[in-house]
């Protein structure tokens, strides 16, 4: 079990992140945001796919003018992504938004963001406080020589200390840097000396396969450590594939259940059918299901057995068949040509076995 770190509770509209509310998944559209139906497409598959906080960029005035729309047609909270400009700040403050994320070192006017806060303080806005190694604040460069995980950590302290000294404290923080180490290490500084909130998240790693590996390591031990209010896993993909990894980082670790967990074997000369087949064709047709239940899918009787055992329902294979399993007990042989339709009936059995308790 994983003790998670008890952290005050702050809510983006009706989404809480800390206390004890599971580690919640957010994502960024990458469309224009003031191409307001393409956004809102894309906000509509990110919450599909399980999204439940959206962060949208607001670069220009254009773009905040976009919000109002956006936010009153989303189907969960937006974020907006506010960076060097008050004024644009003021104007998302104005949309109806349900947070606003600033980095107070490329703000760095503090009168400027005195008043931003108390504007969210008046309207009930959470705010999201991002320190980024990019932008980091000029003296702090001078004093640890680059964007180590002290300096990090000490400029989200400093500057969640001035949050909190100009009465505003509904706010999580977010520490980010591409170095899994240094980000690793400025969330725990920061995580041992306050109760707020973190975001936590591997800022630009990569594409999809490398990004989700390098996502999974830092994320995973930080998650590990019960560190953790809130993750977005950053990807030079479909922010859709930001959500499934996520999903599937949380479930790793048992702090989330989202969909079909499919436990398949890797195969090896012991194996007679063509299991990675099988498992392609019942990973696609499960695609999108969200029944609660693990799927196990071996090669052979050798972990087959176990494994079939552990999961809900599976199938253990054999020479050109299999045994498939539900709860432990097994229920028939199937052939190779027919398995994949038995499994998925049985499956659907157990949807609506489910459906019918709810
Ligand atoms: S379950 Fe059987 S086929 Fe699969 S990797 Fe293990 S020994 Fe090989």
């Amino acid at each position: 079990m994983i003790n998670r770190r008890k952290t005050r509770p702050v809510y983006v509209g009706n989404v809480k992140i800390g206390g004890d509310a599971p580690v919640i998944v957010q994502s960024m559209t990458d469309t224009k945001t003031h191409d307001i139906e393409a956004t809102l497409n894309q906000i509509n598959r990110l919450y599909e796919a399980g999204c439940e906080i959206i962060r949208v960029a607001a670069p220009t005035e254009k773009d905040a003018e976009a919000l109002p729309e956006i936010v009153k047609r989303s189907p969960i909270p937006v974020i907006a992504d506010i960076h060097f400009s008050p004024r644009i700040a003021f104007l998302a403050l104005e949309s109806g938004i349900h947070g606003i994320r600033l980095n107070p070192g490329n703000i760095n006017n503090k009168g400027k963001i005195k008043e931003i806060l108390q504007e969210c303080k008046k309207k009930n806005i959470a705010v999201r406080l991002g320190v980024n190694s990019g932008s980091l604040e000029e003296r702090l460069l001078e004093k640890y020589g680059y964007p180590s995980g002290e300096a990090l950590a000490e400029s989200a302290l400093y500057w969640s200390e001035f949050f909190e000294s100009v009465g505003f404290t509904n706010f999580k923080v977010s520490i980010k840097g591409s170095d899994v180490l240094q980000n690793i290490q400025a969330n725990q500084i920061f995580a041992e000396k306050t109760d707020i909130p973190l975001h936590i998240g591997i800022t630009e790693a990569g594409p999809a396969g490398k990004g989700s590996i390098k996502s999974a390591v830092g994320l995973g031990i930080l998650l590990y450590m019960g560190i953790g209010d809130t993750i977005r896993v950053s990807l030079t993909a479909d922010p859709v594939e930001e959500v499934k990894v996520a999903y599937q980082i949380l479930q790793s670790l048992g702090l989330r259940r989202k969909g079909i967990e499919i436990i398949s074997c890797p195969t090896c000369g012991r194996i007679e059918v063509n299991l990675p087949e099988v498992v392609k064709k019942v990973e696609e047709k499960l695609e999108g299901e969200d029944l609660p239940i693990k799927v196990a899918i071996m090669g052979c009787v050798v972990n087959a057995i176990g494994e079939a055992r552990e999961a809900d329902i599976g199938l253990a294979c054999g020479n050109k068949s299999a045994i498939l399993f539900k709860k432990g007990q097994p229920l028939k042989r199937v052939s190779e040509e027919e398995m994949v339709d038995q499994l998925l009936e049985e499956i659907q059995k157990m949807k609506e076995e489910e459906n019918g308790r709810a």
